[in-house]
């Protein structure tokens, strides 16, 4: 066996596409410690700086020391422990939902709640840069696969149509907030044409929550469309600073996921601490505090698009607009950038090199994300690196 993979890895070396784990001696925070070197971290998506905070780790220790460890098995089994309770109703109110499920993962959200909602009768359509989850989820359920061109409104509605002629019941699925590129999705037009073609959608808010809309809410929210997407989506491991995924909608809908979405069903409850911290992170985000921690965060976007502009082409569709903290510099070819990226590091900046099957083959990109935590000199800094390393973009 060993011999097989070893080939198989061999080709991926040979492609620029052999990933490895890289050990971090520190906590997820603006600065990270690697091989005994400190690092200006511009690759977590602990957006807010949460993930680290004392009022997470409070909550979880607590958590730990009046629920234990573990769950000890799935919810439905063993018996369902607040900590879960605590978060879902923390969720629902947060995301003005009847109801929220949470699962141990986003990537387990989306598994289980699109396995559960469709079978082959029915058309999954799709953003052409949905995140792996969601796409993994379509092949899974069974449903026919249509894939609109990114924010494609006109191929969206193509596809609704076609759908419709077919009489098939149609899931649309996007993202807010895109996770590679960092652009929006036009969630107005899409709740207009979803509500044409009588079509249903999921929208993954995984990189909007806690950074737009009102307190956090996410950009359905900003845009005043939550109350028309039946799926809303997220994860509680990214700008929520702890780990676990979350689905919120009808208490119907919540009803109907815990006794069908298998990813839910038959895997073991998180750990309780995981539940706790981000029933934190979600009263943190909406106080003054996550506020104030917004507004360092757009600060810090607004500086960084600034010093990332001059040096780099910015997304598919050149140097336009980034609506979170996300900023994608596109090399192209697979080698310049681990290149890139290797130039940075030796300027103690760690940016991630993003490549297939991450984005598609030869768009291979530096993925820089700013959170709360960084200052206007971590900027400059970063800044400094990519002038320096200049002659690779
Ligand atoms: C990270 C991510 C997920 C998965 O969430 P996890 O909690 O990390 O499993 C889903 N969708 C998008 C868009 C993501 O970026």
């Amino acid at each position: 066996m060993d011999e097989y993979l070893a080939s198989h890895l061999d080709g991926l070396r040979g492609q620029n596409l052999f990933r490895e784990l890289r050990r971090v001696d520190s906590p997820q925070s603006s600065r990270i410690q690697m091989e005994g070197r400190t690092f200006v971290n511009f690759s977590s998506n602990d957006y807010l700086g949460l993930a680290n905070h004392a009022v997470l780790k409070e909550a979880g220790i607590k958590a730990i020391e009046e629920f234990g460890a573990g769950a000890g098995a799935s919810r439905l089994v063993c018996g369902s422990l607040a900590p879960f309770h605590e978060l879902e109703e923390t969720i629902a109110a947060f995301k003005k939902t009847e109801g929220a499920l949470a699962f141990s993962t986003g990537y387990a959200a989306a598994v289980g709640t699109i396995c559960a909602l469709l079978d082959t009768r029915d058309v999954i359509v799709l953003d052409k840069l949905v995140h792996a989850s969601i796409v993994d989820a379509a092949k899974l359920c069974g449903a026919t696969l249509r894939i609109f061109a990114h924010n494609d409104l006109n191929e969206l509605e193509a596809r609704l149509k076609w759908a419709a002629n077919r009489q098939s019941r149609a899931l649309i699925v996007t993202e807010s907030i895109f996770s590679m590129d960092g652009d929006a999705a036009p969630l107005r037009d899409i709740v207009a044409l979803k509500e044409k073609f009588g079509a249903w959608l999921m929208v993954d808010e995984a990189h909007a929550t806690g950074v737009r809309g009102h307190g956090g809410r996410g950009l359905a929210d900003e845009l005043g469309v939550a109350g028309a997407i039946e799926l809303q989506m997220g994860t509680l491991g990214k700008a929520l600073g702890a780990g676990g995924g979350y689905l919120c909608g009808s208490r119907t809908l919540i009803d109907f996921l815990v006794n069908r979405a298998r990813s839910f069903i038959f895997s073991t409850a998180p750990v309780p601490a995981a539940a706790a911290a981000a029933t934190a992170a979600i009263g943190l985000v909406e106080s003054d505090d996550g506020a104030a921690r917004r507004e360092r965060l757009w600060k810090r976007i607004a500086e960084a698009r600034q010093a990332i502009q001059r040096f780099g082409r910015l997304g598919e569709s050149g140097s336009r607009e980034t609506s979170g903290a996300i900023f994608p510099m596109i090399c192209g070819d697979e080698a310049a950038a681990l290149a890139a990226a290797a130039a940075l590091r030796e300027r103690n900046i760690y940016v991630p090199a993003i490549r297939f099957p991450a984005v598609a083959r030869g768009k291979a990109r530096l993925r820089i994300t700013v959170t709360a935590e960084h200052t206007p000199e971590d900027i400059q800094a970063l800044a400094d690196a990519l002038k320096a390393a200049g002659k690779i973009f």
